[in-house]
């Protein structure tokens, strides 16, 4: 087994070159995860509850007892985060629910916020200006880098990596920093159809310790990129990553998508039809860090993940798909998370990429 990423001073090698760049996380890593839940001929199964309750509950079996991966401890509150925490929860866009494990127990969005911050703003300001503005490319590097900013002109890439998603908070549009972050916050609570809790533990522990983020807002400033004050909308930014989710939001979040932008339990249209797409296209792309191509291939589904332990996978007209259980792979992405909606998807025969 190598140590993969480690906190502080990595290096990477990209297209031989090497570069120093910021890391993330110290994992013990295994080889691709993904290869570890075999896609099966894809056949097409109606999504009774009968097998959707089975699928879920062999889902649960199979990995519960899976101890790989390793918290994150670069944020050091989400390093004393009960790594035994999984809980799965599916929702179909007519809001039944199916689910197992701890899937009340809350861990901090992370990065999955960026999702709905990015659809505030498109929703706001259109999909070009996001195109435009943030970029909607992989960047092939690690979603703190501030080094992929200058290899892309200046550019973010897309707002899924740490760039992007400050300059997203940033476009928010607000009077003051107050009524951003009220917004932001509120948008996740929309999606998710319920008042979601604020993590102030991991909000101050990071709040204190995020100069790197700090570093990528005053670049973009000065790239002419951000909506707003640079440090105020990484403060902002680090507030977002700091909200409280449980499987059971995160399947409701994903079943907003999955719906077409209404949440299936309150009726509420959150984001315009026209926009779903293009955000689930940013999360096919570069939705699961360095690991999107290797887990679209193997799923067909968008997916976003946080490094609190989060994922959520859209399946349109299908499924939203929410799990939790904090451990990370090399990627930063969920060990549990990704193998139990990998199965899913795989066992339900929902791969939208072949229907
Ligand atoms: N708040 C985290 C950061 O900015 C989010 C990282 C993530 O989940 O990818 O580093």
């Amino acid at each position: 087994m190598k140590k993969v990423f480690k906190r502080g001073v990595m290096t990477l090698s990209v297209a031989c070159v090497s570069l120093i760049l910021m890391g993330t996380t110290a994992v013990e890593a295994k080889g691709p995860l993904t290869t570890e839940v075999k896609t099966q001929a894809v056949q097409k199964t109606s999504l009774t509850e009968e097998r959707i309750n089975t699928v879920l509950k062999e889902a649960y079996e199979k990995f519960k007892d899976n101890q790989e991966g390793k918290n994150a401890d670069y944020i050091k509150a989400l390093a004393i985060v009960d790594s035994k925490m999984f809980g799965i929860t599916l929702v179909t866009p007519d809001g039944k629910v199916y689910e197992i494990g701890d899937t009340k127990e809350v861990v901090s969005i992370q990065s999955i916020s960026k999702v709905f911050t990015a659809a505030k703003v498109m929703q706001e300001k259109g999909d070009k200006f996001i195109q435009e503005k943030i970029g909607v490319n992989a960047t092939g590097l690690p979603f703190n880098s501030i080094i992929a900013i200058e290899l892309h002109g200046g550019s973010a890439s897309n707002p899924f990596v740490n760039a992007g998603a400050i300059q997203s908070t940033s476009w928010v549009e607000a009077k003051d920093s107050k009524e951003r972050w009220d917004k932001i916050y509120g948008n996740m609570d929309d999606f998710a159809g319920t008042k979601l809790g604020f993590n102030e533990e991991v909000y101050h522990s990071e709040v204190n310790d995020n100069k790197n983020n700090q570093a990528i807002s005053k670049i973009l400033d000065a790239r002419g990129r951000m909506g707003s004050d640079p440090l105020e909308a990484t403060t902002v930014y680090t507030k977002q990553c700091s909200v409280n989710v449980s499987a059971h939001d995160l399947g409701m979040m994903a079943a907003t998508f999955a719906n077409d932008g209404v949440n299936p339990k309150t009726g509420k249209k959150v984001l315009d039809k026209k926009y779903v797409p293009k955000i689930l296209a940013i999360m096919a792309t570069a939705g699961l860090y360095d690991n999107a191509g290797d887990w679209l291939y193997l799923t067909g589904s968008p997916a976003k993940s946080g490094v609190g332990g989060g994922i959520l996978a859209v399946v349109p007209g299908k499924l939203g798909i929410g799990v939790v259980s904090p451990p990370l792979d090399k990627f930063g992405n969920s060990v549990r998370g990704q193998q139990a909606a990998a199965y899913i998807i795989d066992q339900l025969g929902i791969n939208p990429l072949a229907q």
